[in-house]
C-alpha cells in the first residue's frame, strides 16, 4: 500500500555532502546541466554577464553610468552622482533593500541564489563552462582528478588553471572599472607599477582570490559564507515557492522494472535513478526534503523531467512549488498572499525609485561663523559673517548669488562672484547687513540661493544683534 507521506529518516541534516566522514572536503563533480530551464539560466546569465563587462563602457554625459568609487566617495548610480551628503538616502534604500530581500524570499524562495547570484553566475556559467570543455563531463573529470599525473592530465591542468587565472584576471579587471572607473583603470595600467604599487597589488590578491574561490573552494562559499543562505532557515515558510520534490507522488521510489505497472506494484513515480543527485551542484540529494544547500539552480528539474520523459511519466516530479502545495496537490497558483507581497516589492520598489530620482542636485549648508559677534556700521547698519558650503552634483558649473528673501537688507560676498565646480562642493564666506531696527535679539531671516533667475534653494538661518 502506497503512503504518501514526507520522508522521516532525517539523518541527512547530520552532515553534509561535501564533507566525508573524516572532516575532509569532498570534491563535487556534478554531471553537466541540459533542458529547458537551463537554456533559460543560460539567457539570463549571458545578460548579466554582458551588463557586468559592459557597464563600466557606458557613459552619460561624460561619467560612468555606474560607479562606486569608494576611495573618493563618489557614488554613480543611473547617471545620478551621490556624496556623502546622500547618506541619508543610502540609509533609507539599505533599509528598503532589506524589507525588499525578506519579502522577496518568503515568496519566492532563493530565486535570486540559483539565476541571478553573481557567485552562481560565474561558478556555473563560466568556471564550470570552461571545465567541461577541457575536462569533460563528471565520470571524466573525478577519473582525471584520481588519476595519476600522466601527460594528459598535465596539460589540461595547465590549460585549465591558466584559463581559469585568465578569467578571474578579467573579473578582477572589471570589478576595478566600476569602483575606479575605466579611465582610472586604463591609466593606472599604462604608467609604471611602481607608481600605483598599492592598486597593482590590490588587483593581484583580488584575482588570487578570485581564482581561488572558482577553482577550489566554489559551492562552499553559498554553503557556509553566504549570510543569505543562512538566512533561509528563518525565511522560508511552508507556502514559499522553492524547487520541491514532490513526495507524494514519487514516494514509494523504486526503479523500473520492465512492464511492470508501478501503481500495481505499491511504487511513486521516483525511479530512483538518482539523476537529480548526480547534476547537483551542491552534491544533495532534494528527495531528501528543503535544504540549506539548495541555490534552487534548478538543475535537478531539468535532470528528472529528462527521466520522466523517458519512463513515460508526466514531468514536474521535482518542480517550482511550495511545501503547502506538493502536501496537499494544490496547483501553483497567483494566490491572495503571493499579490500581497508582490504589491508590497512594487510599492517598495517605487518607494526607492522615488527617493533616488528626486533628491536635489544641489545642497547647500549655511552657518554662522562660529566665535564671531555682530558687527555694528555706520547708516544704523548691523552684520553677521557666515560661511556657506555648496555641494554640486550636476554635471555643469554655475554662478550663484545669495539673496535675501525675508528683510531689506544686503549680501556682501567678500571674495566677489560664486562659481560652484560641477561634481564638487565650493566654500566661501559672506555678509548679511541688516537695519539695526528690524532686529531684536536672535531673529530667523530667509536666504535665496540663485543662479541666474532660478531659485535652486530656501534657507532659514538665524541672525544675532543687541537685545
Ligand atoms: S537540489 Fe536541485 S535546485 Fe537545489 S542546488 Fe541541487 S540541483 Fe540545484
Ligand atoms: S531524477 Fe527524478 S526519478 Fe530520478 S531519482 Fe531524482 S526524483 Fe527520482
Amino acid at each position: 500500500m502506497k503512503e504518501n507521506k514526507p520522508i522521516r529518516d532525517e539523518s541527512f541534516r547530520d552532515s553534509i555532502a561535501t564533507v566525508n566522514q573524516e572532516g575532509n572536503r569532498e570534491y563535487v563533480f556534478p554531471k553537466k546541466p541540459k533542458g529547458k530551464l537551463h537554456n533559460y539560466r543560460l539567457i539570463v546569465s549571458w545578460i548579466l554577464l554582458a551588463i557586468f563587462f559592459g557597464m563600466p563602457f557606458v557613459k552619460m554625459n561624460g561619467d560612468p553610468l555606474f560607479l562606486i568609487d569608494v576611495i573618493n566617495r563618489k557614488f554613480i548610480f543611473f547617471g545620478q552622482i551621490f556624496w556623502p551628503q546622500d547618506t541619508y538616502l543610502f540609509a533609507v534604500m539599505m533599509l528598503t533593500l532589506i524589507v525588499f530581500i525578506v519579502v522577496f524570499t518568503v515568496s519566492f524562495g532563493r530565486l535570486w541564489c540559483g539565476w541571478t547570484c553573481p557567485q552562481t553566475i560565474f561558478m556555473e556559467m563560466v568556471f564550470r563552462k570552461i571545465e567541461y570543455l577541457i575536462d569533460g563531463d563528471a565520470p571524466k573529470q573525478r577519473k582525471l582528478a584520481k588519476g595519476s599525473w600522466t601527460f594528459e592530465k598535465i596539460w589540461k591542468r595547465i590549460v585549465k588553471y591558466s584559463i581559469f587565472a585568465l578569467v578571474a584576471y578579467l573579473i578582477a579587471l572589471t570589478l576595478f572599472a566600476w569602483v575606479i572607473g575605466l579611465e582610472s583603470l586604463v591609466e593606472m595600467l599604462g604608467e609604471p607599477i611602481s607608481e600605483n604599487s598599492a592598486a597593482i597589488t590590490g588587483l593581484i590578491v583580488l584575482t588570487g582570490f578570485l581564482l581561488f574561490i572558482y577553482s577550489w573552494f566554489r559551492e562552499q562559499v553559498c554553503l557556509i559564507l553566504c549570510p543569505y543562505g543562512r538566512l533561509q532557515g528563518v525565511l522560508l515558510d511552508k507556502n514559499s515557492i522553492l524547487v520541491a520534490y514532490d513526495y507524494v507522488r514519487g514516494e514509494i521510489r523504486g526503479s523500473q522494472k520492465k512492464g511492470e505497472n508501478r501503481k500495481e506494484a505499491g511504487k511513486g513515480d521516483c525511479v530512483d535513478c538518482r539523476a537529480c543527485v548526480q547534476v547537483c551542484p551542491t552534491a544533495i540529494d532534494i528527495r531528501n526534503g528543503t535544504q540549506l544547500e539548495c541555490v534552487n539552480c534548478t538543475a535537478c528539474i531539468d535532470a528528472c523531467n529528462h527521466v520522466m520523459k523517458r519512463v513515460g511519466l508526466p514531468k514536474g516530479l521535482i518542480r517550482f512549488d511550495s511545501e503547502r502545495g506538493i502536501s496537499t496537490g494544490a496547483k501553483l497558483k497567483l494566490n491572495a498572499r503571493l499579490i500581497a507581497y508582490t504589491s508590497v516589492l512594487v510599492v517598495l520598489f517605487t518607494f526607492l525609485s522615488f527617493l533616488f530620482f528626486s533628491r536635489s542636485d544641489v545642497e547647500t549648508t549655511v552657518l554662522r561663523t562660529p566665535g564671531l559677534l555682530f558687527q555694528k556700521h555706520d547708516n544704523n547698519r548691523i552684520s553677521n559673517l557666515y560661511n556657506i558650503k555648496v555641494v554640486n552634483k550636476r554635471r555643469v558649473d554655475f554662478p550663484i548669488e545669495i539673496k535675501l528673501l525675508s528683510h531689506d537688507g544686503e549680501i556682501l560676498v567678500p571674495a566677489g562672484d560664486m562659481i560652484v565646480k560641477s561634481a564638487t562642493f565650493t566654500e566661501g564666506v559672506f555678509f548679511v547687513y541688516l537695519n539695526e531696527d528690524d532686529v531684536h535679539g536672535k531673529i530667523p531671516i530667509e536666504l535665496g540661493i540663485f543662479t541666474g533667475d532660478e531659485l535652486i534653494e530656501e534657507i532659514e538661518i538665524t541672525f544675532v544683534g543687541s537685545n
